[in-house]
């Protein structure tokens, strides 16, 4: 079996996604040298911390948290480029597991009621052919016992430059709108909404407002990483 299962990794090998070596048998996605260079964002308040921080008087936030952190260059950003680029959606599964197991022996989001993903408008879906974070998503809400609602909340325009607007403006224009298919279902409930990177925050904004329009509704964030 061994000996079949070595000619096999010949014609089909599993290289890591970041260095491109083979992986090992017990290595998934990234090699073990790979993965621990891979920069954490390590912080273990959920309640205030630099996420919160960029939420401050826009919406209001239970926890908020991401597992790595993003910078102009390095293994976060190779990663999250294959996974929303070169189709690698492995890699979503590999941080759902990792940020999963983190996220259930700390017990931080136990009392949330449903996960739900950042909407991609459906012309870039059919494009990519997923979305990168339904993976993560329904990883995470696997370890956490949650149910994970892909199709609740929805994006209605595609984004796009405001090219006669000056760039002061653009930078705080939100340029995509949701809306939410059941909103009875998310009545006096908890929410994770859970996304890629978070960089400015104005994507996240415009899903947590639509959100806020329900009745009662609690919202924290969850993302992959977070860019320094
Ligand atoms: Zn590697």
């Amino acid at each position: 079996m061994t000996v079949l299962k070595n000619v096999f990794r010949i014609f089909y090998p599993k290289l890591c996604a970041n260095c491109e070596n083979l992986l090992t048998e017990n290595e998934k996605t990234v090699c073990t040298f790979c993965r621990h260079d891979i920069p954490l964002f390590y912080d273990t308040n959920y309640s205030e911390n630099k996420i919160t921080k960029i939420f401050y008087g826009r919406v209001p936030l239970e926890k908020a948290t991401t597992l790595l952190s993003y910078r102009k260059e390095g293994i976060t950003k190779k990663l999250i480029h294959a996974l929303k680029y070169k189709g690698n959606e492995e890699i979503g599964i590999f941080l759902g597991n990792w940020f999963g197991e983190i996220l259930k022996k700390n017990n931080q989001f136990d009392d949330i009621d449903y996960i739900i993903p950042v909407a991609l408008h459906p012309k870039k879906r059919k494009q990519r052919g997923y979305n990168q974070v339904s993976k993560f998503g329904k990883i995470i809400g696997s370890h956490l016992k949650k149910p994970f609602l892909e199709h609740i909340l929805l994006r209605t325009t595609i984004s796009k430059t405001q090219t006669f607007k000056a760039r002061f403006e653009r930078f705080n224009t939100i340029d995509t709108t949701f809306c939410l298919k059941n909103t009875s279902l998310l009545k006096n409930k908890h929410i994770l909404l859970i996304d890629d990177v978070i960089t400015t925050g104005a994507t996240i904004e415009a899903c947590a407002k639509e959100l806020q329009k329900i009745k009662n509704v609690k919202i924290s964030i969850l993302t992959m990483a977070y860019t320094e």
